[in-house]
């Protein structure tokens, strides 16, 4: 076996070795097929298998029932933030946007070209370094929908709440905090996710939707486009990303081996505490991006007081096995995403190297 390091990269990530090797076991022959999974029909009996685990073990890990409708979809989030207004902001309503990052605010610029937007609050003058208090946001008087993003993977902020939006509709992207804690998913009408930070690799993208929320789509609108015709036709209304599904299913079946999201998230709490540990008691050296009530347990966040420091943090963390530290162009400095897949002990390495580092370097 080859040497694996510590992957902190914001995604692609790091996915479980477990997965990885049960892939390779399966790789040229799948199941007696005599064929990789690569090869064989979207329509074939073993792929349809394959799909339909994968759905129902979203849900079951997710802990919601057959109300909701998992689709399998291409285009990545960015997609989503195009097709959401498409299907549902129909000419005459507003759709509301919480802007809490980068990510939000291009979901945000998607839905205004395809109709009126209104922003029902946003971080932008604390450079995206907080979520804002409930009292902070006003929503329009009858939303279409409201829409937030539960995790911004660039800044390192994460919701820790749910707003009440009243009877609006209230639709998220998670693409980076997917299955890694308990919220009450049934609380949001829709949402979605890129695979590849949290789920499995890039390809595909989870789109969650209450069943209910089908009827609201126009009919005349593109195929391609439209969740109803991916709905009606089980994500195969098109060829899917049949490799990538494969993926996601063995990453739903090591969650569900973990324990599930309880066990998961108990986890990552302990991770992201040895990282936010080593900043805090750093005396400064190193300085959290975030809000302390609003920090990521998936994306950590932070400064030093130089950039040579920060390029010289880089270049010796990756001589000691720790990849991808590198902070987002938009912030700088450095930022550690740890997903689901990042094991325990590649938080302490780094926590550890954090310490060292600072006892250096402190002047
Ligand atoms: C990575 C990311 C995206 C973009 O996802 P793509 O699959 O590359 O389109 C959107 N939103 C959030 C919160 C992300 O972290």
């Amino acid at each position: 076996m080859v040497h694996r390091i510590y992957n902190f990269n914001p995604g692609p990530a790091t996915l479980p070795l477990p997965v990885l090797e049960k892939a390779r076991e399966e790789l040229p022959v799948y199941r007696g097929t005599g064929m990789s999974i690569m090869e064989i029909s979207h329509r074939s009996k073993e792929f349809t298998e394959v799909i339909t685990s994968a759905e129902a073990s979203f849900l079951e890990l997710a802990g919601l029932k057959d109300d909701y409708q998992v689709l399998f979809l291409q285009g990545g989030a960015s997609l989503q933030f195009m097709m959401i207004p498409y299907n549902f902001l129909p000419p005459g309503k507003t759709a509301d946007y919480i802007v809490t990052g980068s990510f939000a605010e291009k979901a945000l610029q998607e839905a205004s070209r395809l109709g009126e937007t209104h922003t029902a609050g946003s971080t932008k003058s604390t450079r995206h370094s907080s979520i804002p208090l409930r009292k902070e946001l006003s929503f329009s008087p009858d939303p279409a929908y409201v829409h937030l993003t539960t995790n911004n993977t660039i800044y390192g902020t994460q919701w820790k709440y749910i707003p009440d939006c009243g009877s609006a509709p209230l639709l998220a992207d998670m693409s980076s905090d997917i299955l890694s804690r308990q919220i009450d998913l049934s609380k949001f009408s829709l949402f979605y996710a890129g695979a590849q930070k949290n789920l499995g690799p890039a390809g595909v993208t989870v789109v969650v939707l209450r069943k209910s929320l089908l009827k609201k789509i126009p009919n005349n609108i593109c195929n391609i486009l439209s969740y109803k015709i991916h709905a009606d036709s089980g994500s195969l209304y098109n060829t899917p990303s049949c490799f990538s599904i494969y993926i996601l299913k063995l990453v739903m079946e090591w969650l569900k081996a973990q324990g599930g999201i309880k066990t998961v998230e108990a986890l990552n709490e302990a991770k992201a505490a040895k990282i936010y540990e080593a900043i805090d008691r750093s005396e400064n050296f190193f300085q959290g991006h975030a809000r302390k009530e609003d920090r990521s347990t998936m994306n950590i966040t932070f400064r030093l007081s130089d950039e040579k420091l920060e390029k010289k943090f880089v270049e010796e963390a990756a001589r000691e096995g720790m990849t991808g530290l590198k902070g987002h162009r938009s912030v700088g400095g450095i930022r550690a995403s740890i997903y689901n897949a990042m094991p325990l002990e590649g938080c302490e390495t780094l926590a550890h190297f954090m310490e060292n580092f600072c006892l250096k370097n402190k002047s």
